[in-house]
C-alpha cells in the first residue's frame, strides 16, 4: 500500500489528510526503534509532511521536538515533494502502556520546546517556536501554529502498532478555517471534530484518508483536488559526505587516515558510507587543494 496525502477543501475550510504507514515502518526498521519511538517519530513526520503540504515541491520544514524526557531529540525533515525523512535520538528508548492501553509518547517526549524552520524559495529560512503542551506532537503542533503562525487549527496525528511490533496504521489531518468560511461552516466542522473516531482507527480501513476526510466534512461539500505520493526518503549521497569529510580540512584527514578504515553514518537514515585509508587521501589532498576538485586554487 502507497503511503499518500489528499489536499481538499469543504466551503471556506482548508483540509489535508495523509496515511503515512508505510513510511513509518520504514522509519521503525532503519532506526531499529521502539515501540514508543516508532509512535513518537510517526506521528512527527506526518505532522511535518501535513505542514509541508502547502508549500511547493522544491520547499521544505523541519520539526524538531527538544523535551526532557527518555526519546531526547526527535527531528523530522518533510519536503514538499512528499518526501520525508527523521530521527530519534535515543530510539529504543521504551515506556509501558498507560492506563488508556495507549503508548505514553508525552511521557516519552518530555517538557521542553517545539521548532519549526520553513526553507522556502522567498526568503531566508526562519524558525519559530512554542513550549510543547503535552509532547503528544499533534497538540503541540496546533499550539505551535496558533501562538507562531495566528493560524487557528485542528491537527490530529495517529500511529497504531500491532503486537509484532510492525506499524498497522499511521497517519493523520490537518484543519484550518480560511478567512472565508462561515460560522455554519466551522460550527459544523466542531461538530465533526468532536464525534470523530480516533485517527488511528479510521485509518485501519482502506481508502484512510478519504475516509478521514468523509468524516470531517460530514455535511459539507467535500472536494479533493489533489493526491500526493509519500515516501521515507533521505537526500544523503557519498558525494555530499565527502565534501563534508573535505571542509573538515587536510589535519583531521590525515589522523582519520591513520586510523585506518572511517565509517560515516547518516543520522537521518541509519545509510552507512566507509572510506578506507586511500580514499581519505584522496580526500586529504583535495582538501590541501591538491586535488582534483572543483576548486583548482591559484595557476
Ligand atoms: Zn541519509
Amino acid at each position: 500500500m502507497t503511503d499518500y496525502l489528499l489536499r481538499a477543501t469543504a466551503g471556506g475550510i482548508r483540509l489535508f489528510a495523509a496515511v503515512t504507514t508505510g513510511l513509518t515502518e520504514e522509519a521503525r526498521r532503519r532506526h531499529q526503534l521502539s515501540p514508543l519511538a516508532t509512535a513518537a517519530l510517526g506521528r512527527l513526520m506526518t505532522g511535518g509532511l501535513l505542514l509541508a503540504a502547502k508549500l511547493k515541491t522544491n520547499e521544505a520544514i523541519t520539526v524538531r521536538v527538544q523535551g526532557d524526557g527518555p526519546l531526547g531529540e526527535l527531528v523530522a525533515d518533510a519536503y514538499g515533494n512528499g518526501m520525508v525523512r527523521g530521527y530519534v535520538t535515543h530510539p529504543l528508548a521504551d515506556l509501558p502502556l498507560n492506563e488508556q492501553g495507549k503508548l505514553p509518547v508525552g511521557a516519552g517526549v518530555g517538557q521542553g520546546q517545539l521548532f519549526v524552520t520553513r526553507f522556502t524559495n522567498l526568503k531566508q529560512p526562519f524558525t519559530g517556536t512554542s513550549p510543547l503542551v503535552s509532547g503528544e506532537i499533534a497538540e503541540d503542533i496546533t499550539e505551535y501554529l496558533y501562538i507562531s503562525e495566528q493560524t487557528p487549527s485542528s491537527v490530529a496525528l495517529g500511529v497504531r502498532i500491532q503486537t509484532d511490533l510492525q506499524v498497522e496504521a499511521a497517519g493523520g489531518f490537518f484543519v484550518e478555517p480560511m478567512p472565508e468560511a462561515t460560522d455554519e461552516e466551522i460550527s459544523k466542522l466542531e461538530e465533526n471534530l468532536r464525534k470523530l473516531p480516533p485517527v488511528s482507527t479510521v485509518l485501519l480501513q482502506e481508502e484512510g484518508a478519504e475516509k478521514l476526510l468523509q468524516a470531517l466534512t460530514e455535511g459539507l461539500p467535500l472536494k479533493i483536488h489533489d493526491r500526493q505520493e509519500l515516501q521515507f526518503s533521505c537526500p544523503c549521497s557519498r558525494e555530499k559526505v565527502e565534501a563534508m569529510l573535505i571542509s573538515l580540512g587536510p589535519e583531521e584527514l590525515a589522523s582519520m587516515e591513520q586510523e585506518g578504515k572511517t565509517e560515516i553514518v547518516c543520522h537521518f537514515c541509519t545509510e552507512k558510507y566507509s572510506f578506507d585509508s586511500k580514499a581519505l587521501a584522496e580526500l586529504r589532498l583535495e582538501a590541501a587543494g591538491e586535488g582534483h576538485g572543483e576548486d583548482r586554487g591559484e595557476d
